[in-house]
């Protein structure tokens, strides 16, 4: 292997909750990782990548400099180190590449069990417990009120208990953690998602080959997600009946069975979630042998 062959260099968190899904996708979309490769830069066999496996709040930084290509992380982790180095005049463009379909939770002011909530007007002059200050002055800002800070990287949920602040704006997904503190969520201030950034300025002309190749097939690998492979057989004379309780497919293929002139096999690609209320719609029309299949990869 060529040394001077330009890699793209790829940053995803080292280990947490963004790590395993960021390696599935990779994985899904062809790059051979050695998941027991203790190195934090593991080189990708077959094709020329290199993966840096850093902290997750890392990651921004990485890519705005320009010491990584691309990033996956979380948009809450993305838009707190944006506006960080907007307001110290420091280089904080990238390029949203791709929005994913993981990592989603939301990033909430939560009060103790016993606090009286009114409106966002009562929290105002408040002090707050968080990891994202300048995402949490941004949305009190927007909302004409003034809060106070109090920063944790970790265990936020625990600063009222201990005196530490009055509220806490943290990330959530079920609420759990928060209702196993004595606090309750009252107000959504962001909701975040797992995005694919690039860097700002101009890739080489060989990244440049090496990033057409990957994108599409994350892609592939999101819309594959959601889709479904359908087969069934059904009624010759229901065919347009059942070709539209198929949620987003495109044209079916209606195949000949053999020694059954009155059925045909239909096969679709639904893209969109296929309900049991379906199956038995079209069981109603006299379909039967309905399969629903997942999809691993998909294309054009
Ligand atoms: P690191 O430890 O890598 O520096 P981190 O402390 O943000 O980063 P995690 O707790 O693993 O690490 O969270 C990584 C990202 O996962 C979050 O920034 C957020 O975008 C996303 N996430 C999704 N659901 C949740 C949740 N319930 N709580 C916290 N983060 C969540």
């Amino acid at each position: 292997m060529s040394t001077s062959e330009p890699r793209l260099r790829i940053a995803m968190q080292k280990s947490g909750r963004l790590s395993e899904d960021t390696q599935k996708l990779l994985k899904l979309c062809g790059l051979k990782l050695n998941l027991s490769d203790r190195r934090l830069l593991a080189h990708v066999s077959n094709m020329p990548i290199d993966i840096m496996r850093v902290r997750s709040s890392d990651i921004p930084g990485l890519v705005m400099d320009g010491v990584c290509d691309l990033g996956i992380v979380g948009d809450n982790t993305l838009e707190e180190e944006e506006l960080d180095r907007q307001l110290k005049g420091n280089k904080s463009d990238y390029i949203r590449t791709t929005s994913l379909d993981f990592g989603g939770c939301r990033f909430s002011i939560a009060m103790p069990e016993e606090f009286e909530y009114t409106g966002l007007a009562c929290l105002d002059g408040l002090r707050f417990a968080t990891t994202y200050p300048q995402l949490l002055n941004r949305f009190a800002k927007a909302n004409g009120i003034n809060v106070e800070f109090c920063l944790l990287k970790g265990s936020v949920e625990v600063a009222p208990r201990v005196g530490l602040a009055d509220g806490i704006c943290d990330l959530v997904s079920t609420g759990a953690t928060l209702e196993a503190n004595g606090l309750k969520e009252v107000a959504e201030v962001f909701r975040s998602k797992a995005s694919l950034i690039q860097r700002a300025d101009p890739l080489c002309e060989e990244k440049q080959a090496i990033l057409d190749t990957l994108l599409p097939r994350v892609h592939g690998v999101m819309k594959a997600k959601e889709s479904k492979y359908i087969m069934l057989h059904a009624p010759k004379d229901k065919i347009a009946e059942v070709s539209k309780l198929m949620p987003g497919t495109e044209t079916p293929t209606i195949l000949p069975l053999a020694e059954r002139d009155n059925m045909v096999a239909v096969h679709v690609v639904a893209t969109e979630t296929f309900f049991w209320e379906t199956m038995e719609q079209l069981k109603a029309l006299g379909c039967h042998s309905i399969l629903v299949m997942p999809i691993e990869k998909m294309m054009g």
